[in-house]
């Protein structure tokens, strides 16, 4: 199965930087079989699209970093699915980013998700515990209790169509690597349970994505494990001889 490579530009770039990205990636980026998802910011997302479109380069997807749970209204700098869907096939929903530093809640993350599907736009559901958590033993708990509440608007068909990505906190933007080992134990606890909450025909169709300081250099000893379907890269993203090695390793 081909991997899923998702480039999260998180509040970067503006749109010549966007454009130049881009094309030098293209350039790049020549023979792979993954799935490359590039998650711009708002602003630089219809220029990427119309480049994309008026060059013919197929090689990507867009997503965007995050959506609104409503379709529309009084919320003001908000933007929902209904304006990003022509654009983009993905959604970052549920980033620790969002969480931590916007106070995003499960509760809320539960209606964006559903919001997506509504749309037909496929989230990519973002979990994972912080250094606390994972000190205190309670990682995969937090995990399994995220997941609980987020997925709780959604029926299994849906379910079924999910891209996650396992993002320990602690290991985002920090340099800090999960282990391989840490990945997979927490990678077969994932699929476990939705083995036993849905059906082992679901839990084999969700995408499962590692994030987390992935380089060029670590990045195959992630994609390497057994269940995981790709990667979630952040910083790393952003420079184009890095993402294109990893797109093609
Ligand atoms: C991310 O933004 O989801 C991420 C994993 O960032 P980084 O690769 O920079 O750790």
């Amino acid at each position: 199965m081909s991997n899923m490579i998702v480039g999260n530009w998180k509040m970067n770039l503006d749109i010549q930087q966007a454009k130049t990205l881009v094309s030098r990636l293209n350039e790049q980026i020549i023979k792979t079989d993954a799935k490359i998802v590039l998650c711009p910011n708002y602003i630089v997302l219809s220029t990427v699209s119309e480049l994309l479109y008026d060059q013919g380069i197929t090689k990507f997807s867009l997503g965007v970093q995050n959506i609104n749970d409503h379709d529309d209204g009084p919320f003001t700098g908000e933007v929902s699915a209904l304006m990003v869907k022509g654009l983009a096939k993905y959604a970052i929903i549920g980033h620790s980013e969002r969480r931590v530093n916007y106070d995003e809640d499960n509760q809320t993350i539960a209606k964006k998700l559903a919001t997506c599907v509504r749309h037909n736009i496929t989230p990519i559901l973002c979990v994972g515990e912080n250094l606390h958590e994972r000190q205190e033993g309670l990682a995969q708990r937090t995990i399994i209790d995220q997941l609980e509440q987020d997925l709780s608007e959604m029926v299994t068909s849906e379910v079924s169509q999910l891209v996650i990505a396992y993002e320990p906190i602690w290991a985002i933007g920090t340099g800090e690597n999960a282990s391989p080992s840490d990945v997979e134990k927490m990678m077969m606890e994932l699929y476990r349970y939705f083995v036993n909450k849905y059906n082992e025909l679901v839990a084999s169709k969700i995408t499962l994505l590692y994030g987390g300081s992935v380089d060029a250099d670590n990045a195959k000893s992630y994609t390497n494990i057994n269940k995981v379907g790709g990667l979630l890269v952040g910083g790393a993203s952003l420079n184009y001889k890095v993402f294109s090695k990893i797109c093609q390793l």
